[in-house]
């Protein structure tokens, strides 16, 4: 088959659809790749790693785009994008469409069969090709969370750990799923005191199992939220309430209870926020101050650590791209019920029942 990758366009998106390694695994398979020159600078693969591994790189993205059988991105298609695909065409990538009646309509024109990232499962309830950006978000939320704490951003000027003698910051995790657990893993490694509120018990045994008695698990309502509110140096928004807005669990009004100068990040802004004075905020200008406690909210908090991303998203995204490439997607998603929720839109038709209750199209 041949598989193209363009170079992402969206606004400050570095990452890319395919590694060299990836690359090497589908040529071996005896598959052609083009990879468009450039694509994967941002994520530090330079287009010789991409030679070396087999792919043709093309400057020319009109030539790639008309050519290639199956594409694969990163980011939902820009306009621009959706402009260029055929309805022999096959797109993988991140799709996201119940937000996005434009898209959904473009792709439904274009005629193209495309598959999300976002809505494959796997055998344990999960979203195996949303997880990793999770991962990474959650690891990531407690060091943007402790340079946040730092004086000069605003900060209540505490070290995450202590030292010999002096307390280590309290952090609290409300939400306890993907990236809570893994934000939870770096705070407690980074040697904080780590308290994980959710309101899932079985997620909370879990938890407790898992990490024996070394993480605070506590159920979480409005009282315990008032807890963790006063007594928190930093607290990390990891809600997910599927289908849904993110609830606002800590309002405005909390704010004064807490001590000045802590620190919420609220990972859960892509769904809304789960804070009352969140805003969606850049990498260029990540954290802004309400009454005294500073905020971070960044939508694409993966985006900032591209090369990491790249790696996790591809290694997770690699064997259904195999799949796909050596069966065709009839074949591929025919044989595997999880790969087959991917499916979103096919020859003019969406395919994914939320997709098409949301914009009240025929499914
Ligand atoms: P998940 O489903 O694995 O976990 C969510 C957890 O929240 C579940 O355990 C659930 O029981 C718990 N929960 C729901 N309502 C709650 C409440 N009222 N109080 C306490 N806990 C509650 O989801 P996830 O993959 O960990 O994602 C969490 C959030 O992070 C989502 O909103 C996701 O979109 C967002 N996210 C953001 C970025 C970013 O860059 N900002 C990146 C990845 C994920």
């Amino acid at each position: 088959m041949h598989i193209g990758v363009p170079k992402e366009i969206k606004n400050h998106e570095y990452r890319v659809a395919l590694t060299p390694g990836g690359v090497r695994e589908l040529v071996a398979r005896g598959h052609r790749v083009s990879v468009q020159a450039e694509a994967g600078t941002g994520s530090g693969y330079q287009d010789d790693a991409y030679r070396e591994a087999g792919a043709d790189v093309v400057a020319d993205v009109d030539a790639l785009w008309a050519s290639a059988e199956l594409i694969l991105k990163v980011k939902e298609p820009q306009a621009e994008e959706v402009a260029r695909l055929r309805p022999e065409q096959t797109l993988f990538t991140y799709l996201h469409l119940a937000a996005e009646e434009r898209l959904t309509r473009g792709l439904i024109d274009s005629g193209a069969t495309c598959i999300a990232y976002e809505t494959i499962t796997d055998d344990l309830g999960g979203l195996p090709l949303l997880a990793p950006m999770s991962r990474v978000a959650g690891r990531m939320a407690v060091q943007a969370g402790a340079h946040s704490l730092e004086k000069a951003q605003g900060g209540a000027g505490i070290l995450l750990p202590g030292v010999p003698g002096v307390a280590p910051a309290k952090v609290t995790v409300i939400g306890g799923g993907v990236v809570g657990e893994n934000a939870a893993r770096m705070a407690l490694g980074l040697g904080a005191e780590v308290t994980i509120l959710d309101k899932s018990l079985p997620r909370l045994e879990v938890l407790d199992h898992r990490y024996q008695g070394r993480i605070r698990t506590v159920y979480s309502t409005t009282e315990t939220l008032e807890v963790a509110v006063r007594e928190s140096d930093m607290i990390i928004g990891a809600v997910l309430v599927p289908g849904a807005a993110a609830p606002k669990l800590i309002t405005r009004a909390m704010l004064g209870e807490m001590r000045p100068g802590s620190v919420l990040v609220d990972v859960a802004i892509d769904q809304g926020g789960c804070f009352e004075t969140s805003r969606p905020t850049t990498h260029a200008d990540p954290s802004y101050v309400v009454d005294g406690i500073v905020h971070y909210c960044v939508a694409n908090m993966p985006g900032a650590v591209a090369r990491t991303s790249t790696q996790a998203l591809t290694n997770a995204t690699l064997p259904f791209v195999i799949a796909l490439a050596d069966k065709g997607w009839q074949r591929a998603l025919a044989d595997d019920a999880h790969f087959r929720a991917g499916l979103n839109v096919h020859a003019g038709q969406v395919t994914y029942a939320a997709v098409g209750e949301a914009f009240g199209l025929d499914v």
